[in-house]
């Protein structure tokens, strides 16, 4: 049998050295890697072993002997523990700093390209608070409705009521809400039975509008005393502007299903972005943090230096935020994106901030992509900003067939960033800057926007 340095219950001292990419703190026992929530570089921590793995294990904090120049002190442990705040601990300045090597990281070590400089971190002024959206599930704990989070790993729900990084605004409505719920002795759901009738609570809030959207993701469509509900929601919460009820019957972990019915109000709320106005649907995506969605779009234009003739793409357009803030700073803009709820709104929004100069259409971007390339679109600046999982080797091939000067690319997931750009590149498209944006503080998520342009120019 393999034998480990460390065992299970062993309590040990450890000098925490680095941070994981989820902000766990790193010590090496003989060369074995111990990761230890809670704990950050530079702290000499007393520890407990939970788990021995065979290529790395997990310990807990039971004492600080050395504590970091950069630790937040009574940082909320549940905010830790459940991984809405896994950062929470350490200074914020400490986080952009985290934010901008990782980033570095990649660059150099799945990219190749050490040369390509990213630049400090784009941080907030306050750095808690700027959630438009909460999607909590419902659950229930000790014989009672409740809501929080799940603790990290699990589905044991960790009952919350302020969340520090969600608008303190849709804190309120979620304990109000709940409230309501128990009075009518709504059930909530049970995962592993797969019965009761609440999953989910999702609140959307606009950011510059203060319009609230409250959707219920159920188990069943038959909503016992809907109208009394529904009554008191809207007298408790002025601002709530349309309700929703997504029907999920699956015994699945994806939250939404397919079918949905509007309860009330118009089935979407209204925001602003960068002066343009949005409709926002139950099942479309949007940037959660607003303010910070504005700096890094701003920076996507700064980089891609439109002129009034440009034709653009907004690959991945989710509702069309990206191209409609510059379609008046443009000749033409083309959209796709796979959510057909979210390509109706973006075609509503274009007409809404009254563009007659965008095409949107719904479907995968690589089929999109490779019919408009086949069709001859000569796009002066492409803009791609898919989900994690980043793009495909067709959507790269189609996109430098066509020939762009610049492509612009949005990334949630800097390692598939950073390995996309290597194809652009064998494709004769080099990246040149990278530009961190913070738009998930306090928490291990990176964001950034690269700029590429082709090798001749
Ligand atoms: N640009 C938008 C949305 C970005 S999120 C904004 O900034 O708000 C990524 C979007 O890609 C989501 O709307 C998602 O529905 C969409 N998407 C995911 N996979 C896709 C695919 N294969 N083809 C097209 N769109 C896809």
């Amino acid at each position: 049998m393999k034998t480990y340095p460390v065992t299970k219950n062993q309590d040990l001292t450890v000098d925490i050295i680095d941070l994981t990419h989820e902000g766990m703190g790193i010590a090496k026992v003989e060369g074995y890697p111990l990761f230890i929530e809670n704990a950050l570089p530079g702290e000499t921590v007393e520890v407990h072993v939970l788990k021995v793995g065979n290529k790395f294990g997990f310990a807990k904090v039971k004492n600080f002997i050395k504590k970091s120049a950069h630790r937040v002190e009574n940082a909320d442990e549940k905010l830790i523990r459940t991984g809405i705040a896994p950062l929470a601990h350490l200074s914020y300045d400490q986080q952009l700093i985290f934010k901008q090597e990782q980033v570095a990281n990649v660059m150099k070590k799945v990219a190749k390209m050490p040369e390509v400089p990213v630049l400090p971190t784009i941080g907030m002024t306050d750095p808690t608070g700027y959630r438009n959206k909460a999607q909590i599930p419902v659950r229930r704990v000790e014989n009672q409705l409740q809501t929080g989070f799940y603790r990290k790993n699990s589905h044991d729900l960790v009952p919350i009521e302020h969340f520090y990084i969600q608008d303190p605004a849709i804190d309120t409505a979620i304990i109000q809400i709940r409230d309501i719920l128990r009075r009518f002795h709504v059930k909530p759901y049970n995962e592993e039975t797969n019965e009761g009738f609440l999953r989910h609570l999702i609140i959307r809030k606009g950011h510059y509008t203060g319009e609230m959207m409250v959707v219920f993701v159920t188990r069943k469509e038959k909503f016992f005393q809907v109208d009394q509900i529904l009554a008191q929601i809207t007298q408790a919460l002025p601002n709530v502007v349309t309700i929703v009820q997504n029907i999920n019957e699956d015994k699945t972990n994806v939250i939404l299903g397919k079918q949905e019915k509007v309860l009330f109000g118009p089935g979407y709320i209204n925001d602003q972005l960068l002066g343009k106005t949005y409709h926002i649907s139950a099942k479309s995506f949007y940037q959660v943090n607003t303010l910070q969605a504005e700096k890094l779009y701003q920076t996507a234009y700064d980089f891609a230096q439109l002129s009034p003739e440009d034709i653009i793409i907004d690959a991945y357009s989710g509702i069309g935020t990206i191209g409609l803030s510059v379609a008046d700073k443009v000749k033409q803009v083309y959209g796709m994106e796979v959510v057909e709820e979210a390509v109706q709104d973006a075609i509503a929004n274009a007409k809404l901030n009254g563009f007659t100069n965008t095409t949107y259409v719904a479907g995968s971007a690589e089929k999109v992509m490779a019919q408009w390339a086949k069709e001859g679109i000569q796009p002066d600046v492409i803009f791609v900003d898919p989900p994690r999982k980043g793009l495909t080797p067709s959507f790269i091939e189609a996109s430098c067939q066509m020939n762009p000067q610049k492509i612009v690319y949005i990334s949630c997931s800097p390692a598939t960033m950073a390995r996309d750009l290597v194809h652009f590149a064998a494709l004769g498209y080099q990246a040149q800057q990278v530009q961190p944006v913070d738009l998930f503080p306090m928490t291990n998520h990176v964001e950034c926007v690269v700029w590429m342009s082709r090798k001749d120019k």
